[in-house]
């Protein structure tokens, strides 16, 4: 794996590449890898991508700076995992090379009702500063296919409206399964800060939206709900939202529909710690 921290020096790394045959598959991280990012990784490879993956803690995308301090940072485990899982590329740059002109000089975009809703409402800014940092990094990179998340939902949705506005609909948006422990926990770098007896119960979150799916056409999506934030409280975790959406557009949804493809999404915060995770529901 060749790793750069130089726009100049990945740009002409990547030009080689591509004109020597090899198409660029992008995975943007933030670091604290787990077997999740390592996923995306690996489908960039499975697709005969050339892996470029980039770690990269985005300032502009922490609303609460406290939670940017503690966001888990371990770069030497990342590089002996991107090694193992294939990866070809690492970008590493430095918060001036992504900001030239500063955090507040970087283009901003409007997602509009994304923006307004579910983690938009919660954390304030927090996809202003996303939009920010992926167009920079599409910028830089030039994929062909850009690997994501399903984990984050509504990032995804956002992350295409993004690759609309800013002209770069010729990226394949390319977005993977949610990678569990085998509890049901969505892997998240910041499972990490969980303390054992919060681990042991974190399962909780998905055994809540496996039970929204399971329950959709048998019951009120309102009382489902309720028996998930009473179960999520009598574990010890605070919800901040458990929705049901259109997975087209995000509409929350007060009631299960027919025919309509669905989302349940929840947050919760234990001790300091927030998750979020979702399901897509199946008929
Ligand atoms: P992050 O480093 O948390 O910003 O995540 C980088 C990318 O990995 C994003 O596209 C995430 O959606 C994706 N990702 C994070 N956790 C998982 C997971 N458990 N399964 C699959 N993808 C994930």
């Amino acid at each position: 794996m060749v790793i750069f921290k130089k726009i100049n020096d990945i740009k002409h790394y990547i030009y080689l590449q591509n004109t020597s045959g090899t198409a660029t598959g992008f995975v943007p991280t933030m670091g604290a890898l787990h077997a999740g990012h390592l996923s995306l990784v690996g489908k960039a490879k499975a697709d005969g991508m050339l892996a470029v993956c980039s770690i990269f803690l985005n300032p502009t995308q922490f609303n609460d700076k406290n939670d940017l301090n503690k966001y888990p940072v371990s770069i030497e485990e990342d590089i002996e995992l991107l090694i193992k899982g294939g990866c070809d590329v690492l970008f590493m740059p430095s918060v001036n090379e992504i900001y030239p002109d500063g955090e507040s000089g970087a283009k901003t975009y409007d997602f509009g009702y994304l923006d307004t809703i579910l983690e938009g409402a919660t954390r304030p800014g927090h996809f202003r500063g996303v939009g920010q940092v992926v167009a920079r990094l599409l910028e830089i990179i030039q994929p062909h296919n850009l690997y994501i998340g399903q984990k984050d939902f509504q990032q995804c949705m956002v992350i295409k409206k993004l690759v609309e506005m800013t002209g770069m609909s010729k990226i394949n948006v390319i977005i993977c399964p949610t990678a569990r422990e085998a509890d049901g926990l969505a892997m998240s770098s910041r499972n990490r800060r969980l303390t054992e007896p919060q681990r042991t119960i974190a399962g909780v979150i998905y055994q809540c939206l496996v039970s929204i799916e399971s329950k959709q056409n048998a019951a009120d999506f309102e009382v489902v709900k309720k028996e998930c934030g009473d179960l999520l409280a009598a574990k010890g975790f605070i919800p901040e939202y458990i929705a049901l959406a259109d997975a087209r557009n995000l509409a929350l949804l007060s009631n299960y529909q027919k025919d309509v493809p669905m989302v349940a999404l929840i947050a919760a915060k234990i001790g300091e710690i927030r998750l979020i995770d979702n399901v897509l529901l199946g008929k």
